[in-house]
C-alpha cells in the first residue's frame, strides 16, 4: 500500500528513478506540474473538439443518445478544467504530494471518459465509426503521453483505461484482424510506457542538476552556511519584514583576527579546519531565525531579527567573543582565534542590505583597530574612517614602484670610532594630494591590503643599489615587517639584491620587532636562522616595548638590540629608565650582543649613554633621516665626521 501510495505520488525512484531528498521532491512536484499546465489549456480543447466530432458521428447511428450523453460530460469536465487552468495561480515553488496524486486522478478520469468510447460504441458501431475510434483513441494515447509526460504516472494512468478497454474490445472479438489491432495496441503501449518513464526520469535527473547548482550558487562550498549572494536576500527579506511589520533586525559582520598566520604557519587544510569549526560555533550561538553566513575568506556575517536595541545586540556579541574564547583544535593544537565584530541596526543604521553590510564593515574596521577580539556599533565617522582607508589602499597599490615611495637614511654613530657605521633605510610615501605619510601609517595598511611583500621587496631593492655605492665598511639597516617572513621566498630574494649589488651578507642587518611573537611566526625564526647562518645580522628594533622582550633574546639569532628611543628619552630625568637601559646594556653585553640606542637627541643623553660603554646611537642629535644623496655624501666622507657631542 505504502509502494502505491509512493508511485501514485509520483515518486519516480520506485521505477529506478533518481532519487531526491525531500525539499528537492517539492521542488521537482511544482516544475512537473508546472510543465503539465503549461499544455493543459490546449488538451481540454482537443478533448472538447474531439468529443464534438464524435457526438457528430455518433448523431448518425443507432446510439445517437448515448454518444450525445458521452460527448456531454467530456465536454463539461474538459470545460471545467479548463476554466480552472485560466484561473491566475501564484507562483509555486513547491508542491505536494497530494498535488501530483490529483494530477494523476484527473488523467485518470479522463482516460476513463475516452476509454468508454470502444466499450459502448464500437461492437455496434459502423465500419467508419469504428476507424473514428481507433483513430481517436491511438490519437488519445500518443498526445496524452506526450503532454502527461512530466509526470509518467498521470501518463500511465491516463493511457492504462484505454488500452484496457481496447484490449477488452479486441480480444473478446473471434476475428484475427482484431487481434493483430490488440497486438499493435499493446506494443505502442510499451513503447509508450518505456518512454515517458525514460523522460521521468531524465526530468527529475536535470531538475535536481539544476537545484543542486542553484545551491551551490547561494552556498559556501566549505561551510555549507549561506554565502554572500544569500546573504543579501535573508538582509532583503528581513527588510521587506521590517517595512511591512516594524519588525527591527541587527546586522553582524565578523572577521577572525589573525586568520592568515594559521593559513601561513600550517597550511591552507589547517585553515579550512579552523573555518569549519568557526562556521559551526557562530551556528551554535544564534537562534533558528537567525541567519548564518560565510562571506569572504575569513568574513562572517549573521543576520539577527527581533533585536529592537543596540543592548540585544550587544548579548549576542559577547555571546560569539565567549564561544570564540575556547580554542579551536587545528592540526591537533589548541589554538585560540579571536573576531572582531561590527554591527550595523535597522531601521537606526539603514535598510538595504548594501548600507547595513558597508556600515557593519566600517564597524568591525573600528573594532580591529581598537585592539581586536572586541565589537562595534556603527558610528556616522566610520564611514569617512574606512572610505580613507581604502582610497589610501588603493593609491599605494599604485604608488609601490614609482618615485612616490622612497627612502631616506637615517645614520648610525659608533661611540667606539666617534664615526658613521651605516644607515637605516626609512621608507616614506609622497602622496599627491595628502603630502608626505609616514611609515606608521601605511606600513600597517599594506601589511593588511597584502602589498607588503611588493613593498618591501622595493624598499630593499632600492636600499641595496643605495648602499652599493657607500664605502664598504658601512652597514645596511633595514626594516622588515613580519608579513615578509611568511614565505621561504624571501630568503631568495634578500640573497639575489645583496649579490647583484655586490654587497656581502655581513653588511645587511635585518631590523624585526617583537611582533613576530604575536604573529607565532615559527617560521620566521626559521628563515631568520638560515640569513643568520649566512651571515646577514638580524637586529631587535624597539626593544624593551614588546610583551616577550626576554624571551626574543632566548629565540631570536640576534647580532644587536636597539633599545627603544622611550627609554634614551628619559634616560637623563627618570632613574628608573636610567636603571632599565644600563641593565640592558649589561644584558646584551653578558650576551654577547651589541647595542644601539635610539631617539638620541640631547647631548646629556648622548653623555649618559657613552658613559654607561653603549657602543652605538642613533637619533636627531646624530642626524635626522636623510636624502638617499645626502646620506651617500655623508658615507664618503665618515671617515671624517665626528659626533659634536
Ligand atoms: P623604527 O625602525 O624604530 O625607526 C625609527 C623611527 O624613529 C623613524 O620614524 C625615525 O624617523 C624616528 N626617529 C629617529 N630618531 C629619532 C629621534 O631622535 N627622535 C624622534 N622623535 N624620532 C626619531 P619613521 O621613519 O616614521 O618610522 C617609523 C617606523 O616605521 C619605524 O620605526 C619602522 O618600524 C617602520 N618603518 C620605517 N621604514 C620602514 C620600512 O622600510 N619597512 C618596514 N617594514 N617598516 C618601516
Ligand atoms: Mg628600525
Ligand atoms: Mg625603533
Amino acid at each position: 500500500m505504502n509502494a502505491l501510495m509512493r508511485i501514485l505520488s509520483g515518486d519516480q525512484s520506485c521505477f529506478g528513478g533518481p532519487v531526491l531528498d525531500e525539499h528537492d521532491a517539492a521542488r521537482a512536484r511544482a516544475d512537473q506540474i508546472n510543465a503539465l499546465c503549461r499544455y493543459t489549456r490546449g488538451m481540454m480543447v482537443v478533448n472538447i473538439v474531439s468529443a464534438i466530432v464524435f457526438i457528430t458521428a455518433g448523431m448518425q447511428t443507432g446510439q445517437a443518445e448515448a454518444a450525445v450523453s458521452w460527448g456531454f460530460v467530456v465536454i463539461v469536465y474538459a470545460a471545467f478544467v479548463y476554466l480552472k487552468a485560466t484561473r491566475p495561480r501564484a507562483a509555486v515553488t513547491q508542491m505536494s504530494e497530494r498535488t501530483i496524486r490529483r494530477a494523476v486522478r484527473n488523467a485518470f478520469v479522463l482516460g476513463s471518459l475516452w476509454a468508454l468510447l470502444p466499450i459502448f460504441f464500437f461492437d455496434s458501431g459502423s465500419t467508419a465509426l469504428q476507424l473514428l475510434i481507433i483513430c481517436v483513441c491511438t490519437g488519445f494515447l500518443c498526445g496524452g503521453a506526450f503532454v502527461l509526460a512530466s509526470i509518467p504516472i498521470a501518463a500511465i494512468a491516463f493511457m492504462l483505461p484505454i488500452v484496457g478497454a481496447l484490449a477488452f474490445v479486441f480480444l473478446g472479438r473471434a476475428d484475427p484482424m482484431d487481434m493483430l489491432v490488440a497486438i499493435l495496441m499493446f506494443m505502442y503501449l510499451f513503447v509508450l510506457v518505456r518512454a515517458v518513464v525514460s523522460h521521468g526520469h531524465e526530468m527529475l535527473d536535470r531538475l535536481a542538476g539544476k537545484y543542486s547548482a542553484q545551491r551551490e550558487a547561494k552556498e559556501d562550498s566549505l561551510t555549507k552556511l549561506p554565502n554572500r549572494a544569500a546573504l543579501r536576500v535573508v538582509i532583503d527579506e528581513a527588510s521587506a519584514r521590517l517595512d511591512r511589520f516594524g519588525d527591527p533586525f541587527a546586522v553582524f559582520y565578523l572577521d577572525l583576527d589573525k586568520f592568515k598566520s594559521v593559513n601561513d604557519d600550517f597550511g591552507h587544510f589547517a585553515g579550512d579546519q579552523l573555518l569549519v569549526q568557526v562556521a559551526e560555533r557562530l551556528s551554535a550561538c544564534v537562534r533558528d531565525v537567525d541567519s548564518v553566513a560565510r562571506i569572504g575568506g575569513d568574513e562572517f556575517a549573521i543576520v539577527c531579527v527581533g533585536v529592537c536595541s543596540p543592548k540585544a545586540a550587544m548579548v549576542l556579541a559577547e555571546r560569539i567573543l565567549k564561544a570564540f574564547a575556547v580554542p579551536f583544535i587545528v592540526e591537533g593544537t589548541r589554538r585560540v582565534n579571536a573576531t572582531s565584530i561590527g554591527i550595523a541596526l535597522a531601521p537606526s543604521d539603514g535598510r538595504s542590505a548594501e548600507t547595513l553590510l558597508r556600515k557593519a564593515d566600517a564597524a568591525l574596521y573600528r573594532a580591529k583597530r581598537e585592539g581586536r577580539g572586541t565589537f562595534c556599533f556603527f558610528e556616522e565617522a566610520d564611514d569617512t574612517l574606512v572610505s580613507n582607508r581604502r582610497a589610501i589602499e588603493r593609491d599605494l597599490r599604485n604608488a609601490i614602484g614609482t618615485d612616490a615611495v622612497y627612502l631616506e637614511f637615517q645614520p648610525f654613530l659608533s661611540l667606539d670610532s666617534d664615526r658613521i657605521a651605516g644607515f637605516e633605510a626609512l621608507v616614506r610615501w609622497n602622496h599627491p594630494e595628502r603630502g608626505l605619510i609616514g611609515p606608521a601609517t601605511f606600513i600597517p595598511i599594506a601589511e593588511d591590503a597584502g602589498l607588503m611583500q611588493e613593498l618591501g621587496e622595493h624598499i630593499l631593492a632600492t636600499a641595496c643599489r643605495e648602499a652599493a655605492t657607500w664605502p664598504s665598511t658601512m652597514r645596511l639597516a633595514v626594516n622588515f615587517s613580519v608579513v615578509q617572513f611568511r614565505s621561504e621566498a624571501i630568503s631568495g630574494v634578500i640573497l639575489k639584491l645583496l649579490e647583484q649589488n655586490g654587497l656581502a651578507p655581513e653588511r645587511l642587518e635585518i631590523e624585526i620587532t617583537e611582533s613576530i611573537f604575536l604573529a607565532q611566526a615559527e617560521r620566521a625564526v626559521e628563515i631568520l636562522e638560515h640569513l643568520s647562518s649566512l651571515g646577514i645580522q638580524i637586529s631587535l628594533d624597539d626593544f624593551g616595548t614588546g610583551y616577550s622582550s626576554l624571551t626574543s633574546l632566548r629565540k631570536l639569532p640576534l647580532n644587536r638590540l636597539k633599545i627603544d628611543r622611550s627609554f634614551v628619552n628619559e634616560v637623563t630625568t627618570d632613574p628608573e629608565c636610567a636603571c632599565i637601559v644600563r641593565s640592558v646594556l649589561g644584558l646584551a653585553a653578558n650576551m654577547n650582543i651589541s647595542v644601539t640606542a635610539e631617539g638620541v637627541e640631547t647631548p646629556e643623553q648622548l653623555a649618559f649613554l657613552r658613559m654607561n660603554h653603549c657602543e652605538e646611537v642613533q637619533g636627531y642629535l646624530i642626524g635626522r633621516p636623510l636624502s638617499a644623496s645626502v646620506a651617500r655624501n655623508l658615507a664618503e666622507h665618515a671617515g671624517l665626521v665626528h659626533c659634536a657631542a
